[in-house]
């Protein structure tokens, strides 16, 4: 059956392997894949390059303004890569000075301001898939299907460590272990949009789960809430 253009929200905790399922979807289903964790981590890249103070709301403000991001497809790596004032950071997003300010950032109710506002308009045209920590919940409430993904937490830190051990030899488990627990943390009791589960989500545990078993498991509740919605 033809799937028609419906909005994923695919939410949940640090490293539980969202953007792999969320990238084989839209690839799937030719819809766009937004990482809106890659605009939180480019929002970051920028204070710490610029060494805005984040506790001085007039400088977080004066910041926001001078940010452009955008997400251009690059056709050598068949991705879609985020550009902060149209430079290509998608590489620099992920180094660990990122990582280890990101959650503070993305706290700033200004900073989530900015970056829903984008993350919406995004999703206007519909077809596509984003993952984060609120999309599910305060991004997209509406959207047709909503996924929370959880993972156990050694699985977790495993996985993180081997991706991030290939650009950076010197980094230890145990930084690796810190850093998600911490994030976790934060993203979780926040004020603003917290990470939560929304109460419509289906859980996906993909702790023993192969990468196309997660796979056939999403593409069959695509397929189930496309004919529920041809039905009403
Ligand atoms: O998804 P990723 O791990 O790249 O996200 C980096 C950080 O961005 C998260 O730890 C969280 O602090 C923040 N984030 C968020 N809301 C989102 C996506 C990411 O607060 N929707």
């Amino acid at each position: 059956m033809a799937i028609p253009k419906i909005i994923i929200a695919i939410d949940g905790y640090s490293s539980c392997g969202k953007s792999t399922v969320a990238k084989e979807v839209a690839a799937r289903l030719g819809y766009n894949y937004i990482d809106s964790g890659a605009m939180y981590r480019a929002i970051t890249l920028y204070f710490l390059r610029n060494n805005v103070d984040i506790k001085d709301g007039d400088e977080i403000l004066q910041a926001l303004k001078d940010i452009h991001l955008s997400f251009e497809y690059n056709d050598a790596t068949h991705q879609s890569e985020i550009h902060l004032n149209d430079e290509n950071v998608e590489h620099q997003i992920r180094e660990m000075i990122v990582a280890e300010k990101v959650s503070e950032v993305a706290a700033i109710k200004e900073v989530r301001g900015f970056a829903t506002a984008q993350q919406k308009r995004l999703g206007k045209k519909k077809g596509i898939v984003m993952d984060g920590r609120d999309i599910g919940t305060t991004v997209f409430p509406d959207a047709e299907l909503k996924i929370f993904m959880t993972a156990d937490p050694e699985v977790r830190v495993k996985r993180r460590f081997e991706e991030l051990y290939a650009t950076n030899p010197s980094i230890t488990l145990d930084e690796v272990m810190h850093n998600l627990q911490l994030r976790d943390y934060i993203d979780s009791s926040r004020e603003e949009s917290p990470l939560r589960q929304a109460s419509d989500a289906i859980v996906l545990d993909n702790s023993s789960l192969s990468k196309e078993e997660q796979l056939e498991k999403v593409l069959g509740w695509v397929k189930e809430r496309a004919s529920q919605l041809a039905e009403s």
